[in-house]
Order: C-alpha cells, then structure tokens, then sequence
C-alpha cells in the first residue's frame, strides 16, 4: 500500500535569479513504513537564501529536495516518535516525509511558543542570529551594532536579541521605505534605512555618526564597504551570509577597503551555524520567556498552502518578506 503525497523537484539550473520554470510538482506514492520510520505531515516549510546556492549543483534534478520544516507524526514504526509529536527535519519542499528517529527531533512543548517558531526564531535562522551576536562578534553591552538584510529572518532575531543584550545603538539596512519603518517602529531598531536611497558607507554614516563596533553581514559587497568604513577600532564583524551576490553572474566589485581591516585591527569571521547545533537548547531558554511574553516579536511572512512554496521562495530572494519567510502547508 502507497500513500499519496505532492513534492517539489527542481527540473534546470537557473542563470542568474531562478524563476518558476526551474521547479515543477510532482505526485507520488510512500511505501509502507519499514520498522524504525515515521510518517510526518509537514505543516511549516522554510525557504531559505542558502537554497538558491544548492540550485546551482548541490541540488540533483528530478529528486526530492531538502529544506527545514516542522510537522506532526501520523503514523509510526519507530521507537521515540509518537503519533501526535512535532518534529523538526529537513525533508522540506513535500507535503509528506518519512524520518527515522536520527533524522527527526522532537520539539518541546514550550507554552506560549507556536510551532512556526522553531523555523524562525528558534529555528537554524534564529540561532544563526544568536550565534553571530554572542560566539562570533561577543557584542557587549553599550556597544552599537549595524544588521544588514536586518528586516528578514536572521536581521529581525539579531535586531531583537541585540537589544535584550544591552546593546546601545542598533542600526539596520533594508530595501524598502516600509521595511525601514517596521525596523524602528515595530521591532525597536533604533535607526534603519534603505540601501536603495544610496551609497551604504554614505547613509551609515549618517544612520551611525559615531562608529559601530559590530557588524552582522548577511549581505556581503558594497555593505560589507560601508560596514568596514563606519568601524570604530577593535570592532567585530560576523560573516553570515552574501545575500547581494547569490543571483549575480558577475565576481564582487566590494569591499576595495579590506586592508582597513588591518589599521583598525578589526576581526573578521565567517561561519556555518550547522556547527553550533549544541546551542538549540540555550537559544531556546534565552528567547522563549521573551516571545511568551511578547518583548519578542515573532516576525514572520507566511504564505498559505504547499502550492504556494516556489512563489515564497522567489519572492524571499526579491525581498517580500518581512521578517523570516515561511509556507504553511498544513494546519
Ligand atoms: P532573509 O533575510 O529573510 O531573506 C533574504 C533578504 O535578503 C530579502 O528579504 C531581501 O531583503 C534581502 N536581499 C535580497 N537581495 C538583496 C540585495 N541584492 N542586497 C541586499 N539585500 C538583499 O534571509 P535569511 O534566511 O534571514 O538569511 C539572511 C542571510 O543570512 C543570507 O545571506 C543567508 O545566506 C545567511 N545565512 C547564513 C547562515 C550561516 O550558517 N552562515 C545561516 C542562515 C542564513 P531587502 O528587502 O532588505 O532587500
């Protein structure tokens, strides 16, 4: 007996941002579960900026595809799965998966803290957050920090927790008027603004007179510039990710001024937050008193049913989402 399920296969490699015809949907039948699995129906699904680099030749054609989601349990061979559990896998972009025990991690039950959280705050994109602020940059207190893409899912968690750290001065770039908005006015950025309006080391400057100590990059080139120009001496920058490069065909024109880095004895690093996965536990105690009790914001654009997950990935990497973009496939 099979048991009918909807997945998304990517069907050609993209030339510069992908589109729609680069994926398809595709029917197919799960056998019987074999001892040791479980039957999930995914209910969140991420999509991810990391993805559009897997498009380019991680991702095989005509297979299934990876990505985090969050489902329930409906039917289980495998000891440590009940039916009714919430796991968190990575068998993402499918309506259904079919995990093992080490595949699946079953979430707790923390009240006030609704399943969608552990792909957005408490997911790999909150703790890329965390990790950059407190294991990469060491952000300390009175200290002013400067987020780039900082009104998406790994800005808006570093906004937030950088505040709850006692940061001075937090300052983010985004790509839109009310982006800039949602930034000071709903997630407590003390000053934000458009990257389109100009030069980044220009506006920064304007956005921060007096020097960050921090960077959070996850936009990489003419930011990563700006970031180094505005640097105070002795300041930290966390590499999280190039966002501005991802579609582009062209090698990086920015930053001109690394060896600035050298004269303000700045520190750079890069790093892959699949390495710091002892974390999860200490991310989640550190937020979840703050989104139970609403300091957090759980800033999310979510889109309706398993269909709409090639639109929220494309308009994610266009800049549509405030906050961590997320489909919800199933209620
Ligand atoms: P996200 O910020 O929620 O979504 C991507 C955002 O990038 C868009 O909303 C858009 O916002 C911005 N963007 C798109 N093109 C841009 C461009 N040319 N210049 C500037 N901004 C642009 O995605 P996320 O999941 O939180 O990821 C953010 C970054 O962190 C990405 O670079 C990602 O690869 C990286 N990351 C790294 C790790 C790691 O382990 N190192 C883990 C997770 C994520 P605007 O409207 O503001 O342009």
């Amino acid at each position: 007996m099979t048991f009918a399920f909807t997945a998304v296969h990517q069907v050609s490699r993209p030339q510069g941002m992908p589109t729609a015809e680069n994926f398809t949907f595709v029917e197919d039948g799960l056998p019987s579960l074999a001892s040791g699995t479980a039957l999930v129906e995914n209910l969140y699904l991420s999509v991810d900026p990391y993805m559009r680099e897997c498009m380019d030749g991680d991702w095989t054609m005509h297979g299934p595809l990876e990505g985090r989601s969050v489902g329930r349990v409906i039917d289980s061979r495998a000891p440590g799965l009940a039916i009714g559990d919430l796991v968190f896998h990575r068998q993402g972009w499918r309506t259904h998966a079919v995990v093992s025990a080490e595949e699946a991690r079953v979430l707790p039950d923390l009240p006030g803290v609704p399943p969608s959280a552990f792909l957005s705050v408490l997911g790999g994109t909150g703790l890329s957050a965390y990790v950059a602020l407190t294991r990469i940059a060491h952000l300390g207190p009175r200290e002013n920090i400067f987020i780039s893409a900082a009104a998406g899912g790994v800005g808006s968690s570093a906004g937030q927790f950088a505040q709850l750290l006692g940061a001075d001065r937090v300052i983010g770039s985004t790509g839109s008027a009310d982006k800039v908005r949602h930034l000071t006015e709903t997630l407590g950025f003390d000053a934000a603004f458009n990257y389109r309006d100009g030069e980044v080391g220009a506006l920064l400057a304007e956005a921060a007179p007096e020097g960050i100590d921090v960077y959070l990059d996850n936009v990489g080139g003419g930011h990563l510039e700006g970031a180094i120009s505005a640097m105070r001496p002795n300041g930290r920058i966390a590499w999280c990710g190039a966002v501005a490069q991802y579609n582009s065909t062209e090698p990086p024109a920015a930053p001109r001024n690394l060896y600035d880095i050298v004269e303000k004895t700045i520190r750079l690093e890069g790093f892959l937050v699949r390495k710091y996965p002892h974390l999860q536990t200490e991310l989640e105690e550190f937020a979840a008193p703050h989104i139970r009790s609403g300091r957090i914001v759980l800033d999310q654009t979510v889109t309706d049913g398993f269909h709409s997950i090639i639109d929220a990935f494309l308009g994610m990497l266009r800049g549509e989402n405030t906050g961590k973009m997320l489909v919800r496939a199933s209620d």
